[in-house]
């Protein structure tokens, strides 16, 4: 059995736990010796196996007494975003190395023990944090200070990024699931580049407590897993209302695997998608668009046809501007954030200085990598007096115009869907010291971040060079359980999500 453990994805590792095929311990052992056998990929930052393996015998015991929940004993690795009691916390920068919070993220915890003296987590076992961009900056995980996250379908391409380390442990099958976190795209577009499966909910569905902060108006966590049931029952046990969190959406605990299963009206076993309006906004379709991403696009939409769904022709008139729009926004918030990185209360702080406005900006000069630095300067540009006016609000403007794009769509469609991304996975260095390559890239992730929506991707394909084609969903807002209930319905015709690369399997 035990070679075929790292198969298991989420929800297959629940149920082999709960027949008892396998015991927590075991699964966790297994993976923990993939983990160690393949640093070359670059995903783990930090693992701490005495400690992850007494979370898996703990959850054994917890399942023997019949206390466990569906999650129970399942491994799980963690974005470098979210902080870790007992984990370092880097958030991918030299600024955070060997950083040691002293409490765990809402998300980690909710996934994991719970709160201490509190409500009892879903009992993950947490198996280490995972890579990525540096402050969540990037789409290829190359802006990490801790080296390059691989792409398992071929180790010289990027897996994408932010949440590039995230992606490359799921689809190497070194951990059935993972958090990431999305504020342009960072959870959507690393699951297209690695053929997995990722869903980004509505802004405020899970709480941004001990998440790093880049740019708050736009961060949001969300699973990497193999499948939409994976991610429906991950997404279940992290979300939720947060006090501790003042853009927390105050709703009822959702549970999303029975949203994803409850039939619509209408529906039959081979048309389970009947009377669903699918809008394809055309501007997502542009001629720039890669061919063979256009095409493992359009017969997935050939596939949710036969599903029983209808597409319908739709416009997102301002998708272009989301760039600009993204570019201003994300760098005017980050450059707020990341001002609490003085060398005083965190992490670096330079070993030499003359003076205390000396000892920050070399601690800065030092702590932070030339995105993140990039980033800061345009910033504070846009926000500073005399250009707030000029650029800032202005980009507020626009985005409140691209949500108001959106609702005219969904006057017409039920859900949206599009590429994830304009290419497949590029190979590493491509983009040389160009980052508005990078920047453009993001054009179809970032709209659905600007008005806040539930957005996904979904393995639809293969393109150039056998890798992977993620379809993108985007749904209304709290419209989650929509987007797992199509996705699904697409898994069960499709055998995309199922695939591994070559050495994974
Ligand atoms: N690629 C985008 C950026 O660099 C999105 C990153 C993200 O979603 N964290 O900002």
């Amino acid at each position: 059995m035990s070679a075929d453990l790292h198969d298991l994805g989420v929800a297959d590792a629940a149920r082999a736990l709960t027949a008892g095929t396998v015991s927590s311990a075991e699964l966790t052992q297994h993976l923990l010796t993939r983990v160690a056998a393949d640093a070359d990929l670059g995903a783990f930052l930090a693992v701490d196996a005495d400690a992850a393996l007494a979370q898996a015998r703990a959850a054994d015991t917890r399942r023997a007494r019949g206390e466990a929940g569906p999650l129970t004993g399942v491994p799980v690795a963690h974005k470098d975003i979210f902080v870790t009691r007992g984990l370092a916390s880097t958030a991918g920068s030299k600024m955070l190395a060997g950083y040691a919070s002293p409490f765990d993220a809402t998300v980690v915890q909710r996934l994991g023990d719970g709160a201490p003296g509190g409500t009892l987590g879903a009992g993950m076992v947490t198996l280490g944090k995972l890579n990525c961009d540096e402050f969540a900056m990037g789409s290829a995980n190359e802006n990490s200070a801790f080296g390059p996250a691989k792409n398992p379908w071929d180790r010289s391409r990027v897996p994408g990024g932010s949440s590039g380390g995230s992606a490359a442990a799921v689809a190497a099958r070194l951990v059935p699931g993972a958090t990431g976190t999305d504020t342009g795209g960072s959870i959507r577009q690393p699951a297209s580049f690695t053929g997995i499966t990722g869903i980004k909910p509505t802004y405020g569905v899970c709480s941004r407590y001990g998440m790093i902060a880049f740019a708050s108006s736009l961060d949001q966590a969300g699973p990497l897993a193999r499948s939409a049931e994976d991610c429906a029952l991950m997404l279940s046990a992290m979300s939720g209302f947060d006090t501790r969190d003042a853009t927390s959406a105050e709703r009822p605990p959702q549970d999303f695997t029975a949203q994803m299963l409850t039939a619509r009206e209408g529906a039959t076993a081979a048309r389970p998608l009947a009377g669903l309006r699918i809008g394809l906004p055309r501007e997502f379709f542009p001629a720039a668009l890669a061919a063979d991403v256009d095409g493992a696009v359009r017969a997935a939409l050939a596939e949710l046809e036969k599903l029983g769904a209808t597409l319908v022709d739709v416009s997102l008139p301002r998708t272009e501007l989301s760039i600009p729009v993204y570019y201003i926004i994300a760098p005017a918030e980050a450059s707020s954030n990341l001002s609490r990185f003085d060398g005083v209360k965190f992490g670096h702080r330079a070993a030499q200085y003359a003076d205390l406005g000396d000892m920050y900006r070399r601690t800065r000069a030092e702590g932070f990598g030339p995105e993140v630095k990039r980033r800061i300067m345009i910033g504070t540009y846009v926000l500073s007096h005399g250009y707030y006016d000029a650029y800032y609000l202005q980009a507020q403007k626009l985005r409140r115009m691209i949500a108001d794009d959106f609702q005219a769509c969904f006057a017409q469609c039920d859900l949206i869907a599009g590429p994830v991304a304009p290419t497949v996975a590029w190979a590493r260095g491509d983009q040389g010291d160009d980052p508005v390559k990078a920047y453009l890239a993001d054009i179809f992730t970032l709209p659905a971040s600007l008005a806040g929506l539930p957005g996904m991707s979904v393995p639809a394909g293969f393109g150039a060079h056998g890798l992977p084609v993620g379809l993108q969903l985007i749904g209304n807002y709290f419209q989650e359980g929509a987007l797992l209930h199509a996705a699904h319905a697409f898994q069960q015709a499709t055998d995309f999500h199922r695939r591994a690369p070559e050495a994974a399997r």
